[in-house]
């Protein structure tokens, strides 16, 4: 996905390139600099940047629900199993509903579905967790589940992947999704203590499922604050303010560069 987006960059930046020397070279291009090409260009610019904010918001809610339907199948796929006497203890202890027992060979837990987010946990995880870890675990994806984390991150990461020229988009989606762990560890760490969370941590694994809240996700903010360690405020470097500036101006001026050049073609 990091190469896809360089490719785009590097796209981009080509197309605006070859744009700007075509509309400087050609005789249309010279309307520009007449009072009437003037008007035509502050029209140009209005319709451009009109015309590409509706394809973004468009294309938003698209990827959204493209990454939602990827996710979707993915969990289709995964094979249910009884849930084990353990895991219905827990659930009962924790007042956890909508809990999947699912086959894999990995200790897992982690929650999915935008309607109804259920828990998901892999046998794997349950044998290795004492009742308190597993109450913790539940607390844990419960947080997520009634937050509805998954359509969040799935919305966050449709917008950081569309808006791929805002640097500063992905930066804040990675800041709220760590947020996102700490305050569901909170939760878990309110009524069962650091202690319980932090072995119940240690079992998990650390791999994401297709980007959905997993309880291994983000784990070196959790453990700090696990350990009671202060949580420096991280603000964005300057390069990602430059870098989101930068982009933002390459693909306006390539879009209004386009639209010079249909009208100078139509
Ligand atoms: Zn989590």
């Amino acid at each position: 996905m990091r190469q896809a987006r360089w490719v785009a960059v590097g796209l981009l930046a080509t197309l605006a390139f070859a744009c700007g020397v075509w509309v400087m070279g050609c005789p249309a291009g010279a309307t520009c600099l007449t009072a009437g090409g003037a008007m035509v260009s502050a029209f140009t610019l209005a319709a451009t940047a009109s015309l590409v904010l509706i394809v973004l918001a468009l294309s938003w809610p698209l990827r959204a629900m493209w990454l939602y339907r990827q996710s979707s199948i993915e969990v289709r796929r995964l094979q249910r199993m009884s849930l084990p006497s353990a895991l219905l203890a827990a659930m009962g202890r924790t007042r956890t509903l909508n809990v999947e027992c699912i086959e894999g060979s990995s200790p897992q837990a982690f929650c999915a579905g935008v309607l109804h987010p259920t828990v998901f946990m892999t046998p794997e995880l349950i044998d290795r967790l004492d009742a308190s870890q597993l109450d913790a675990v539940l607390l844990h994806e419960r947080h997520h589940a009634e937050r509805r984390e998954p359509l969040r991150r799935a919305v966050l990461k449709a917008a950081s992947d569309v808006f791929f020229f805002i640097p500063l988009l992905r930066w804040w989606a990675e800041r709220r999704l760590e947020e996102s762990e700490l305050a569901a560890d909170r939760a878990a760490i309110g009524q069962l203590g650091r202690r319980t969370v932090a072995r119940a941590l240690w079992h998990a694994a650390a791999r994401e499922p297709q980007g959905l809240p997993a309880f291994g996700g983000a784990i070196e903010a959790r453990v700090a604050q696990i350990l009671g360690e202060r949580l420096d405020s991280r603000p964005p470097a300057p390069s990602l303010w430059l870098t989101s500036a930068a982009g933002s101006i390459l693909v306006v001026s390539t879009a209004v560069c386009l639209a010079h050049v249909l009208l100078a073609v139509s």
